[in-house]
């Protein structure tokens, strides 16, 4: 059985290690990228914290599963009738497909969005994000407001990390015009929405004490090179974040003749996770309840795996049941928020369970010898070294 995976991200990459454990024959793995984004620690990684931790090669993960081949590729057809996935470089025959290509940005056609904003979703995201900001610091020029637009998960922990790197930058360097402050635009009434009221409260008075300014129910209308338009005010900055507007990779649009995309734009897949017959689809790409998350998508991943090795020895499937899982947000060094199942813990208590939980992650992915340096590279390494 020659089995195909298509993304090096949490689903792709757990998948092909899972399959390679089971000797499920021949197990390709294509993907547009030679290393895997652990997403989660961007937001670090792009204030300063080292590169080490949100980005592991490939190499290094399959080092010893000799069995999957990766191919560098970029997908971008499907045809189910001849079992064959096509891309930029050529088409690949499959017995079985995995496809977890996760999510991309849309900035909603926001004038000047997406010309002027930074991100942290990509690897070049962060390191132009870091270079503008060294940029600053060695001219001596911080802003006198940093936006961050966005109020969800991954606005949060960066508006707080950026808060820190900015105040440890002004210490380090002995930089002018310390009166600057980052802003958390959010269009939506509450920050941190698809969590609980009580998460919203809580971490919402945590990054007020820490000076971070909080607009909700405001929406940015434009941006420019030099300044940010909210609500119809204009405000000057040099610096805007957009950490919003997650959407479906746009291969299944392309494709969309093959599947049934809800609304929102992700995958309907049945209970085993097929799209179609012999097509997997996990992670961010489909509907199911929680996906969206690097943890659905690693159990996701695990079970079609599972499912591919009981099909290979004639067995049948399994259903795969959806669980709730934890949700940790980080705000500074010293404090963070972790909730699940309606129990939560904060400070620096809710900061130790969040690291924990990255531990885990990084266990999925690589050995424990492997993993621990890794997390334990989280620490700021890139300012005296960039600078
Ligand atoms: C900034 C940020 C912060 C986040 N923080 C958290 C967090 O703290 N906790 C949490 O649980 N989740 C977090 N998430 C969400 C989490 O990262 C995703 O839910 C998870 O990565 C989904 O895994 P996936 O395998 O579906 O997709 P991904 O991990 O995104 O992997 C997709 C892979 O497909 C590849 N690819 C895409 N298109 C193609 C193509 N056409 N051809 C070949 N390869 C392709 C990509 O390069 C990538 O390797 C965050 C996401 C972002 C963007």
């Amino acid at each position: 059985m020659h089995v195909v995976v298509v993304g090096s991200g949490f689903g792709g990459v757990k998948a092909a290690l899972e399959l390679s454990k089971r000797q499920i024959g021949k197990i390709t793995l294509i993907t547009d990228k030679s290393y895997f984004l652990h997403h989660a620690t961007l937001y670090a990684t792009a204030t300063g914290k080292s590169t080490e931790e949100s980005v592991i090669p490939l190499n290094v993960i399959f080092a010893k599963h000799p069995n999957v081949k990766i191919i560098e590729d970029t997908v971008t057809g499907l045809d189910p009738h001849r079992k064959l996935i096509a891309s930029k470089k050529k088409d690949y025959h499959y017995d079985k497909l995995v496809l977890a290509l996760g999510s991309t940005t849309s900035f909603f056609g926001i004038p000047g969005m997406k010309e002027n904003a930074f991100g942290i979703s990509t690897l070049d995201d962060v390191r132009e994000f870091q270079d503008h900001i060294h940029e600053e610091v060695v001219h001596n020029k911080l802003d006198k407001e940093y936006f961050v637009i966005g109020g969800g998960q991954t606005g949060v922990e960066l508006a707080g990390a950026m808060n820190e790197y900015l105040k440890s930058l002004k210490d380090l360097y002995r930089l002018k015009n310390t009166g600057s402050r980052v802003t958390i635009v959010e269009a939506q009434k509450r920050i941190l929405p698809h969590m609980s009221r009580t998460a919203s409260d809580i971490v919402s008075r945590r990054l007020k004490k820490q000076g971070i300014r909080i607009l909700v129910k405001h929406k940015v209308n434009a941006l420019e090179d030099d300044k940010i338009m909210i609500e119809g005010r204009l405000h000057p900055t040099k610096t805007a974040v957009w950490a919003s507007g997650v959407i479906n990779n746009p291969f299944f649009k392309t494709n969309a003749g093959y599947f049934h995309i809800a609304d929102d734009g992700r995958v309907h897949v049945n209970p085993y996770l097929e799209a179609l017959d012999d097509v997997y689809v996990i992670g961010d790409n489909n509907t199911v309840p929680h996906s969206g998350k690097a943890w659905p998508a690693l159990k996701q991943a695990t079970h079609v795996a599972k499912n591919i090795a009981r099909l290979a020895t004639k067995r049948t499937q399994k259903p795969f049941h959806a669980h709730s899982v934890p949700v940790g947000v980080p705000i500074d060094t010293r404090w963070g928020y972790v909730e699940w199942l309606g129990i939560y813990v904060s400070g620096q208590s809710g900061a130790v369970v969040r690291r924990w939980m990255e531990l885990y992650g990084y266990c999925q992915i690589v050995p424990y010898r492997t993993a621990l340096p890794i997390w334990q590279s989280h620490k700021l390494s890139d300012v005296d070294d960039n600078l």
